[in-house]
């Protein structure tokens, strides 16, 4: 319940310009969620009834706000300077004066209920009014009822109405794509699916000129490797072209073959709509076209029929290679963990190898060992035991033989088995002092360089962190004139980062110290190469150990593919202007490398206009992506895609979806703040929704809507809330207990991250759980609540999931019979908090629940410990930084001042 909300008296002045006394300090006493008795006895003129507004309502209008937010108006003067973080920043930049804000309009939604019914789709602010959990946090400081805006939740609900399980077909034409976050079945008839390719918008503006008004930025998400869902048919691979296979593409850009070339002359020539060349068929790939155009032989051959295939380049290669590095300074066995260590990769190693007939038994492994020198390991299954190889300067490294450095694991299993149970003891003597995470990386990519493959390279280091490249390096931004930035790598970083990249080698980073203060990060190689750091802080307990058996399964058993190189074509009229994410710039703009990827990796691209488009032909994206495959193979993926383009800026609008606009933006403000400074990164995401806000009023919205009434784009209806958690989000805006590191950390899992994991990053899902033993149904059919506070009800259970954390959130007044069904006690003071494994106990709440789990931690990009928090508790403080529709710990804006915000300075921009 509200108490004492701070609404000075005002003199408000509505549409008609008549003046209204507003209601001072109200409303003290009503309820929110009971706006009916507090909308005042006589409504201004000119206000609309929400129910009347349903009924009477043309197309363009909506919801509108109920009574109480139109009477609860904000103040006229800026809040004092006491009011936090972000309205002091921000003072500079409100609005006119906010009595033209009687209310909240939304596009037509063709879902009534959406009208009639705004509360949360589990009546969370209505049900149970006395015993929600209120936090200050979630209310509004110009009395906008959060569970009145626009619901992130709502919007995904719908889309899996309407698609939840179908199959989407993904052709020239077609409607907008499902959203990323519902479970469908795509099919491709000519044009890329969406889980590969996303764009911005599905009408591209046909001038450069309506582009800029718009404000909304022209582009694509691109997840090359994206997993396909059961039912969806796997890539086919053609023959290359050197083995008369696929019909070669244009010879004037390069671009692949794609449905999308134009035919003419009988088949003998193509039109290339990226460069707008014409292409002779060279006489062996001749086919004769039919009446409709086509070539005779399209349906047989994927390159003219499919948005997406593969094409095999080069049968043979080098396989991927798998390089282990252990660290054995006195440090590290002071430490205790290598035995561990030892153990889980023998553990490992012995379960690839009995995946017979598996992509892995051909994986060919090796073996290093360091401390302040280096033991390389001739694992050659013809010596009766592995020959050590020592070099004490590292500075300077010579290999003088690599035969045997490099094996393959089912050829020298025991071999290698024995080692890993032996370098615990042979190290115990040792007491040499530590060296650097870099001298194994360094010395793995020789390794690598000779034998003439890819691969990973997996460091696992205990000693204290250092940054020795640093010394070596005199250029940099330490010796320019450029300020430094607090994400920026190195430049002896950089340029290991682009050797790994040449020879296709991730790097991946075990740690097992605790250096968290003061240190360097070491982070930056491994995400510039596809790989990762994974940190533990000892392996005492059971779930720091399964963590690490975890990572290193995934590490090693996902798909990669190595030594990438990506280019973009695009219609003419249009060019690459950017590329956000994690890769190695190319020759030109529209051409990049990565050392790695897999099937979580994404990237954003950017499109400007050089010219005008044909809207005829519309607009063809097409992404070709060559890359060594583990096994050897020299393969190119081809991504094709055409869409419409129009000159009005509705279609431009209508056509958008903010989950995808959010990873967009995501993706380039995470990758800004690798030049400029944070404040002025999130200045500019504010700017840039406003302006595109602003925008759509100006052009798109209906000559009858009153500036008090909040307009946005139908599928864009989430966008506020999305970019606010993006602009408060620990990167961004810090809070006193982040650190850098963490914040780098942070910075470089989520700008790589897909769609639908960045909108569950940025959006998390709130799961409420049964408290009685009714079974628990799957993801995509339990409904989730909206990120606040208001919905967290003490007597209830709630899972909270975003691709990097999972919590359980336990009320005071959970029964007690649920609290022992579940964690083997009954009383909530002992239940612990913190990291745990639930009991496995044998009743029906307990396995449906860790069934649940089990399943959200598998569809996870990263391994994903469970952390129970309990209300009250200082644990709680993890599960507000997820409620990102209040305002945050580190001081963000909540949902609902954002939101008024955006709204007002995007009608200043019309005056
Ligand atoms: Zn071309």
């Amino acid at each position: 319940m509200r108490k004492n909300m701070d609404v000075p008296a005002a003199i408000h002045t509505y549409g008609n310009g008549q003046p209204w006394q507003g209601y001072a300090n109200w409303p003290t006493s009503p309820p929110l969620s009971s706006y009916a008795t507090a909308a005042p006895s006589c409504p201004p003129p000119g206000y609309q009834c929400p129910n009347k507004s349903m009924q009477n309502a043309p197309m363009t209008v909506g919801l509108v706000a109920p009574p109480s937010m139109g009477v609860a108006a904000p103040p006229l003067a800026p809040p004092p300077p006491t009011a936090g973080h972000w309205h002091q920043q921000h003072q500079t930049s409100w609005g006119p004066p906010p009595n033209h804000f009687n209310g909240v309009l939304y596009e037509s939604n063709p879902d009534p209920a959406f009208r009639s019914n705004p509360q949360s789709p589990q009546g969370g602010s209505g049900s149970q009014p006395d015993t929600r959990v209120l936090s200050p946090s979630s209310e509004s400081r110009y009395g906008l009822d959060p569970q009145h805006l626009p619901s992130a939740v709502q919007g995904i609900e719908e889309d899996r109405e309407e698609w939840g399980g179908k199959v989407f077909l993904s052709e020239p034409g077609c409607p907008l794509p499902p959203l990323a976050t519902t479970d469908c079945t795509v099919e491709d008839r000519g044009n890329a699916s969406p889980r590969f390719i996303r764009c911005t918008t599905y009408s591209f503006p046909s001038e450069g000129m309506t582009a800029q008004q718009s404000h909304l930025p022209l582009g694509a998400i691109v997840t090359p490797f994206a997993k396909l869902e059961k039912g969806e048919h796997p890539l086919p691979v053609c023959p290359g072209t050197a083995d008369k296979g696929c019909v070669p593409g244009c010879s004037g850009c390069g671009a692949y073959m794609c449905p999308f070339m134009t035919w003419q002359d009988c088949g003998q020539r193509f039109f290339c709509p990226f460069c707008g060349k014409l292409t002779e068929v060279p006489w062996q790939y001749y086919q004769p076209t039919n009446g409709q155009g086509q070539r005779v032989d399209s349906d047989h051959k994927p390159e003219l029929s499919l948005g997406s295939y593969d094409v095999l380049e080069l049968h043979t290669g080098q396989s991927a290679g798998l390089l282990l590095a252990l660290d054995v300074s006195s440090v590290a066995v002071k430490a205790g963990q290598l035995d561990l260590i030892c153990q889980q990769l023998r553990s490992l190693l012995s379960s690839l190898s009995r995946e017979e007939g598996g992509d892995q038994s051909d994986l060919r492994v090796g073996l290093m060992t360091y401390d302040s020198r280096l033991h390389l390991y001739d694992l050659s299954p013809t010596l009766s035991r592995p020959h050590m190889l020592i070099f004490t300067d590292t500075a300077e490294l010579e290999l003088p033989l690599w035969d045997g450095l490099l094996v393959p694991l089912k050829d020298s299993r025991d071999c290698i088995d024995s080692l890993l149970q032996q370098i615990p003891q042979l190290a115990a003597e040792s007491d040499e002092a530590p060296s650097s995470q870099e001298l194994p990386v360094q010395a793995g990519l020789k390794i690598l360089e000779a034998v003439g493959c890819p691969g990973k390279i997996l460091v696992f280091h205990s000693a204290p962190l250092t940054e020795t490249t640093l010394k070596h390096s005199s250029s940099g931004f330490f010796s320019s004139s450029k300020p430094k930035s607090l994400f920026q790598p190195t430049e002896p970083c950089i340029s290991l980062s682009k050797a790994c990249a040449s020879q296709g080698c991730s790097i991946h980073l075990f740690l097992f110290t605790q250096q968290d203060v003061g240190g360097s990060w070491p982070g930056h190689t491994p995400y510039m190469t596809g790989g990762g750091v994974y940190s533990y802080s000892r392996l005492q307990t059971e779930v720091d150990r399964e963590q690490l058996m975890c990572d290193l399964r995934r590490c090693v058993g996902t798909e990669t593919a190595y030594r990438a190189e990506l280019k973009f074509f695009v219609s003419k009229g249009l060019r690459v202007s950017g590329f956000y994410g994690t890769f190695t710039p190319g020759p030109n703009s529209a051409h990049i490398s990565l050392a790695a990827l897999d099937w979580r990796t994404a990237l954003a691209v950017q499109f400007t206009h050089c010219g005008p488009l044909d809207e005829k032909r519309g607009v063809v994206i097409q992404v070709a992506l060559s890359y060594t495959s583990s096994q050897g193979e020299r393969k190119t993926r081809v991504h094709s895609l055409t869409m419409p383009c129009s000159h009005h800026l509705t279609d431009t609008f209508r056509n958008c979806q903010s989950q995808t606009l959010l990873s967009f933006y995501c993706k380039r403000m995470y990758s800004a703040v690798l030049e400029r400074p944070l404040q002025e990164v999130r200045e500019e995401l504010q700017t840039e929704v406003t302006e595109m806000l602003a925008s759509y009023r100006r052009h798109c919205s209906s000559t009858s809507v009153s500036p008090g009434q909040l307009v946005l784009p139908q599928f864009l209806k989430a966008l506020p809330v999305y970019v606010n958690s993006l602009r408060k989000s620990e990167v961004l805006l810090p809070g006193l207990h982040s650190s850098v590191i963490q914040r780098q950390q942070l910075r470089s899992q989520i700008v790589s991250m897909d769609i639908k994991n960045t909108a569950t990053q940025f959006y998390p899902l709130l799961l409420p759980l049964p408290v009685s033993s009714e079974p628990l149904g799957t993801l995509s059919v339990v409904q989730t609540v909206r990120c606040s506070a208001l919905n967290l009800n003490p007597g209830g259970l709630y899972l909270a999931h975003c691709p990097l954390s999972l919590l359980l959130w336990v009320g005071q007044c959970v029964p007690s019979q649920t609290l022992l069904q579940l964690f083997n006690t009954a009383c909530f003071s002992l239940l612990p908090s913190g990291q745990v494994c639930l009991p496995v106990l044998e009743n029906p709440l307990s396995i449906s629940v860790r069934k649940f789990i089990d399943n959200l931690q598998s569809q996870a990009p990263y391994t994903l410990k469970l952390q129970v928090v309990k209300q009250g508790d200082t644990s709680e403080e993890a599960l507000l930084h997820l409620l990102v529709e209040d305002k945050s710990p580190n001081g963000g804006a909540s949902y609902a001042d954002f939101l008024y915000h955006l709204h007002v300075n995007s009608l200043r921009l019309l005056v």
